[in-house]
């Protein structure tokens, strides 16, 4: 379907206050949009940039109104917006990506079903409800397994290990029961992501692909390229694509991708921006915030080539903190390096508090400055 494009000074709408909200707000900012974002933390990183906050419950009636009568698109940076009100949004303006989507990726069941059905690549799992007894098959917990919740998980939360089918119960139970995915647990050679934006008509552009290292299942660090066979990345991307085709996706989308045994496994997805993709607003011609603007409101794409030849990006989390607040003259100083904090007051450990950014002719050498710049600011 070709729609007309929705031109600045149109208003987008945003679900969600996040740190992707924000930096897609200030890119939408940037192009001349108006924007309003609805989240119920009146400090949400996003209220600060938009041109108006709604500070309300997501599935909030009057604020949803607000949205439908005010924006020409609406938009989230966060898989878990009630699918009701996006369902309810959706009857009076444009909504991107589309509820049906969004539903599949807030749900692990759901989504690796859609996988499945569509021949993409998933490791071995199963799938636990209350609704039938629990039924485990032993080959495929007895070497270890991750329990993870249907919904509502992200930064490893709602995940569980187990061993056997007497622990994956436990977990579950530990897990309080709910509606649960039960994976093998994976030898990872390394872990990439696929970061793609697609228009209703179809185009589509991908990043070049990331690799990711993960500490206590949260993002850790990102190296663009990533250290991987070119068929394998081209494979890699070519999968994205024909995910997002598939679910006739519009708007960013990122594909999370397991390498095992050279052959690739979809790991999971998210109907957003993604944070292995921040290294875009620092080294990219186009960063996936302006991305999912030009993509939501049909413009044309922009070019995903790099302004870099290696990219790496390290995750700040509020552990950082730990001492009082970190000394970024080290990371100010250097003119290779990027520092990106996104305005959270409270330094929680685990929380994602910022990002930085380093540039380099070869990965090994961003990653290694990336990951001693972060060292530096502890006090
Ligand atoms: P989240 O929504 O928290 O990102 P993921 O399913 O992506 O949840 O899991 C977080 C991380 O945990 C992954 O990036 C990976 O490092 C590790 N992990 C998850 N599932 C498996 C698995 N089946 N085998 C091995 N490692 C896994
Ligand atoms: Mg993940």
């Amino acid at each position: 379907m070709t729609r007309r494009a929705i031109v600045p000074p149109a208003t987008i709408g945003m679900l969600g206050g996040g740190q992707l909200g924000r930096y897609a707000l200030m890119a939408a900012a940037t192009m001349g949009y108006r924007t309003i974002v609805l989240d119920p933390d009146p400090s949400a990183p996003a209220g600060v940039v938009a041109n108006e906050h709604l500070v309300a419950p997501f599935d909030d009636p009057a604020a949803l109104r607000r949205l439908s009568f005010d924006c020409d698109v609406v938009t989230t940076e966060f898989e878990n917006p009630p699918a009701a009100a996006l369902d309810e949004l959706a009857a009076t303006v444009l909504v991107a990506p589309a509820p049906a989507a969004v539903r599949i990726a807030q749900d692990r069941i759901a989504e690796k079903a859609f996988l499945v059905d569509n021949g993409f690549p998933v490791g071995r799992y199963s799938t636990l409800s209350d609704a039938v007894e629990p039924e485990i098959d032993p080959s495929l917990v007895d070497g270890g397994a991750i329990v993870k919740t249907a919904r509502l998980g992200y930064d490893g939360k709602g995940q569980c290990s187990a061993t056997g089918v007497a622990g994956t119960l436990a977990a579950w139970a530990q897990l309080g029961g709910v509606a649960c995915v039960v994976e093998e647990r994976l030898i990872l050679q390394t872990e990439l992501s696929v970061i793609v934006a697609r228009t209703s008509d179809g185009r589509i552009e991908a990043w070049p692909v990331a690799e990711n290292l993960h500490v206590d299942g949260i993002l850790d660090l990102t190296v663009v390229p990533a250290a991987v066979s070119r068929k394998l990345a081209d494979r890699a991307v070519g999968l994205a694509m024909a995910i997002a085709d598939a679910l006739d996706y519009v708007g960013v989308l990122a594909v999370e991708l397991f390498v095992v045994d050279d052959q690739l496994l979809v790991n999971e997805l998210a109907p957003r921006p993604h944070n292995s993709g921040h290294w875009t607003l620092d080294a990219c011609m186009t960063s996936q915030f302006e991305q999912q603007v030009r993509a939501v409101c049909g413009l044309g794409l922009g070019s995903t080539a790099m302004t870099a030849p290696s990219v790496a990006m390290v995750n700040l989390l509020g552990d950082l903190w730990s001492g009082g607040s970190p000394d970024w003259s080290v990371v100010l100083a250097d003119p290779n390096a990027k520092l990106h904090l996104y305005g959270k007051s409270e330094a929680r450990p685990g929380r994602k508090m910022g990002h930085l950014t380093v540039t380099s002719e070869v990965g090994p050498a961003a990653a290694a400055r990336a990951l001693e710049l972060r060292s530096a600011v502890v006090r």
